[in-house]
């Protein structure tokens, strides 16, 4: 079911709309009814922050009609921004102080895919790992080695601490706090696009969690856990704590699951419960959340606790909606891997 009238749709620029009482209208709509966008293309990323990034990508799509350079200038305005404390430049850094940032990309077509992993000093690892998909045999590169090819395919060295970031970080060293998992201390723009053509792609980049051990690596680079594009089928991104996504494919979970045909939406919902089942620990402590796409233009985010907001933008319209929300109360479960059957 389309949520956005003809007359909503051919009305103004996006922006204009954006802001006024017809987005209030249509995002209204967008929450209650099926989540379906009535024109291409289709951006939906993580968190507030996600809007800029979904009108960045929508800008460089009209461009030139590349849904790659799409999803890269959308990821890259948010990794640009040194407000922005958990991805690219003044994000936080690891233990050691040191900022080591993930990012993937993925191409649709081909299944085409290149990832860096705790690249350090290269302010936009997004283009790094499309450089990675374009460039070499390979499709992931870490630490050192993802360091040099950046160098090497002429990708500036600078710091990324901020003086803002170093002084919280000596601040946590001296109080040598154990850094509770929450908001404040992670995040990641997951970005996932379709293209008039039906073409699906997405990226996904973040700092990790603050504080993490030097080394660490989250699940936002690795392909299937913090970002999954299938072609035939949709697309989906994650955001959260890594080690709750990654030992469970997460992203390709939600893709296998629209596979089958659940709607965007059900499929991260039913994500989380399958995850929340295996783990066995409340689903409210596992700090996760998704966002997913179809071929079909629809859309749709379900996240654990109180939920997530995510950003959508399609011609005239963009804006930030409230994902779905999964407790252990409307999940009904104690935890514990019970088997399926008895979950439903
Ligand atoms: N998924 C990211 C990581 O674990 C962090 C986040 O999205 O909050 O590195």
């Amino acid at each position: 079911m389309k949520h956005c009238s003809r007359r909503g749709f051919l009305s103004k620029g996006m922006m204009a709309v954006a802001g006024g009482a017809a987005s209030h209208t249509m995002k209204t709509q967008a929450q209650s009814h099926a989540h379906v966008a009535p024109a291409r293309p289709v951006f939906v990323s993580t968190w507030g922050f996600g809007k800029p990034a979904n009108e960045a990508s929508m800008r460089q799509y009209k461009k030139n009609g590349s849904l790659l350079d799409a999803v890269e200038a959308g990821i890259r305005l948010t990794e640009a921004d040194k407000s922005n404390a958990s991805v690219g430049a003044g994000g936080k850094p690891a233990a050691n102080g040191k900022v080591q940032l993930d990012a993937c990309i993925m191409f649709g077509p081909g299944s085409k895919a290149g990832s860096v992993g705790g690249i350090e000093d290269i302010a936009h690892p997004i283009s790094v790992a499309r450089a990675v998909m374009e460039k070499t045999p390979h499709v992931m590169l870490v630490g050192k080695g993802a360091k040099a090819f950046a160098l090497d395919q002429g990708f500036a060295s600078e710091n990324l601490l901020t003086a803002q970031q170093r002084q919280e970080w000596r601040a946590w060293k001296r109080s040598r706090k154990k850094l509770e998992v929450g908001e404040k201390n992670h995040d990641t723009i997951a970005l996932i696009g379709i293209a008039e053509d039906g073409t699906l792609a997405g990226g996904c980049s973040t700092s990790g969690l603050a504080y993490k051990m030097a080394g660490r690596v989250g699940d936002s680079p690795i392909l299937g856990s913090g970002l999954y594009v299938d072609n035939e089928i949709g697309a989906a991104g994650a955001t959260g704590v890594g080690e709750n996504v990654m030992r469970f494919c997460g992203s390709f979970m939600v893709v296998e699951y629209m596979r089958q045909g659940l709607s965007p939406e059900e499929a991260c919902a039913e994500t989380l419960r399958r995850i929340a089942r295996l783990d066995g620990r409340p689903v409210d402590e596992l700090h996760i959340n998704f966002i997913a796409l179809n071929k079909k233009g629809q859309f749709g985010a379900a996240g654990t606790g109180k939920g997530f907001p995510y950003a959508v933008a399609y011609p005239e319209f963009s804006d930030v909606l409230q994902s779905k929300s999964l407790s252990q109360k409307s999940i009904g479960i104690e935890g514990g891997n019970a088997p399926i059957e008895e979950q439903q």
